[in-house]
């Protein structure tokens, strides 16, 4: 059997497709950001059982186009401002199609020497442009979710005389209950990794937030002697670069501290905002972060990378190996220590060839012109910040270390209640126009809209079309509701 297209199908389509990326790269501010499709539709388009004869690609392609593309929310378009902004640049997307032509499978270093080797190279560029020093081993993972996940993993192996791994932990008696710390703010990824774990949803402890949504150290170190006195293990504190709804910034130097008193292990969730720090003058967001045990950021969040790409670190890259590793006779090679089989450290056997993009988007940027795209994000935000403020009965209700604004329109005569309503209605319609995409959060209980800038794309024309729309809406649902 041969490929679906020959050797010069391939090549005419895939011009053809390259052509298309191109354009659309260049025309997606013509495209509506959020998909405009009902749940259902885009499945009514297309066949419900598989095909046995062979099409051709210009119709798989025209299936694409006429049927999969309108069911596409663009998170490539610079008028995405939700959740938090991301770009598939020119150079991560070339590198990802030539992943997809080697098809390889880093499970082992012998399985694909450059794949394991090139990453070990991209995470340590990487490392050294957020002005990380050396001893950190850094993994790919999909998600930053998959990457906390592990690290907590690895909290729990450094006690091997616990001996979870091999026994367990249901229906023991000898395991004391294990306790993992993150602030009120950490993103919900910290609890499912305990749920997977098996160490419970309950045993997540979320600690108190001062007035600017940072963890406190002091209430961290309260809980931590209390679950003690209880005969509890504190297993791992998380702190947090970069809050999902605020962007906050947990004081981690203060948070080490007290990981060190308590001996316990520090997990860095920088899954957004880590990057930042190749931005000099945001360099201090990193502080104490040297002392933790773990780290994860996430190239594909903030560093222009196509999704998926979450890089791990670890300062001790024995114990999450002590954790993983399982060799099965069939995957039993002769090369020595100094190479790293991946499949060791993480649950999944299989390896993509991520670094590949990585590697790409920072030589085809270089690290001078990524930290000012950041920057220039950065400034963006803190004028729409100025925008908010300066218009009469609109907030910001949080700081704006970085990229991201919570605002919020709270007009005098609305209760809190009605305006979240009102801002709620809101965002629906600045998000039906299909120029924007804004989300929210919620802040104190009270409805939160947030713009996250992100895509490399964004320029000061989109953020400003984003703020008359908002003042359009806030007029137009104010009128509605006299
Ligand atoms: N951590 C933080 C701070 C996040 O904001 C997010 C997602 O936005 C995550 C973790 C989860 O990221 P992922 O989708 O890569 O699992």
């Amino acid at each position: 059997m041969t490929d679906a297209l020959t050797p010069a199908e391939f090549a005419a389509a895939g011009h053809e497709v390259i052509d298309w990326i191109a354009r659309y790269l260049r025309e997606i501010d013509q495209y509506p950001v959020l998909s405009r499709v009902t749940p259902g539709e885009v499945r009514s388009h297309l066949p419900s059982s598989p095909p046995a004869a062979p099409a051709t690609w210009s119709e798989i392609f025209s299936d694409f186009e006429q049927h999969v593309l309108p069911g596409m929310t663009h998170w490539n378009h610079p008028g995405f401002f939700a959740y938090f902004a991301i770009t598939g640049s020119a150079p991560g997307i070339l590198a990802e199609l030539l992943t997809a032509a080697l098809n390889v499978n880093a499970m082992l270093w012998k399985t694909s020497p450059a794949a394991t080797e090139l990453e070990q190279l991209a995470l340590d560029w990487l490392r050294q442009l957020v002005g990380l020093s050396p001893g950190w081993f850094g993994i790919t993972t999909d998600t930053a979710s998959i990457s906390s996940m592990l690290a907590l993993a690895a909290a729990r192996e450094r006690r091997p005389d616990l001996e979870i791994r091999q026994r367990g932990m249901a229906g023991r008696t000898d395991v004391p209950t294990m306790r993992v710390y993150c602030s009120e703010h950490a993103h919900s990824s910290i609890d499912k990794a305990a749920i997977a774990l098996g160490l419970g949803a309950d045993n997540v402890v979320h600690i108190r937030s001062d007035a600017e949504y940072r963890m406190r150290a002091d209430a961290l170190s309260d809980a931590i002697a209390a679950d003690r006195a209880r005969g509890m293990l504190p297993l791992a504190v998380v702190a947090t670069v970069g809050t999902t709804s605020t962007t906050s910034i947990d004081p981690v130097p203060a948070i080490a501290e007290v990981c060190r008193q308590h001996d316990v292990w520090l997990h860095v969730d920088g899954a957004y905002a880590g990057v930042a720090a190749m931005v000099p003058e945001l360099r201090p967001i990193m502080a104490g972060v040297d002392q933790a045990d773990s780290l994860v950021m996430n190239p594909h969040k903030w560093l222009f990378t196509p999704v998926d790409c979450s890089a791990l670190y670890t300062r001790h890259p024995h114990i999450l190996k002590r954790a993983f590793a399982l060799v099965p006779d069939y995957l039993v090679t002769s090369v020595g220590d100094e190479a790293v089989d991946f499949m060791n450290y993480g649950v999944q056997l299989g390896h993509r060839f991520r670094a590949l993009k990585l590697w790409a988007v920072m030589r085809a940027f270089g690290s001078d012109a990524l930290a000012s795209v950041l920057r220039q994000h950065c400034a963006l935000a803190a004028k729409f910040a100025t925008w908010v403020e300066a218009q009469p009965h609109w907030q910001v209700v949080a700081p704006v270390p970085l990229s991201v604004v919570c605002f919020r329109y709270a007009p005098p005569n609305a209760s809190p209640e009605a305006a979240d309503s009102l801002n709620m209605a809101i965002l629906d319609r600045v998000n039906c126009t299909g120029r924007v995409y804004l989300s929210h959060t919620k802040l104190g209980g009270r409805a939160i809209l947030r713009l996250a800038i992100g895509n490399a794309r964004t320029d000061e024309s989109h953020v400003a079309e984003a703020w008359r729309l908002l003042l359009d809406a806030a007029s137009q649902v104010s009128v509605a509701r006299q």
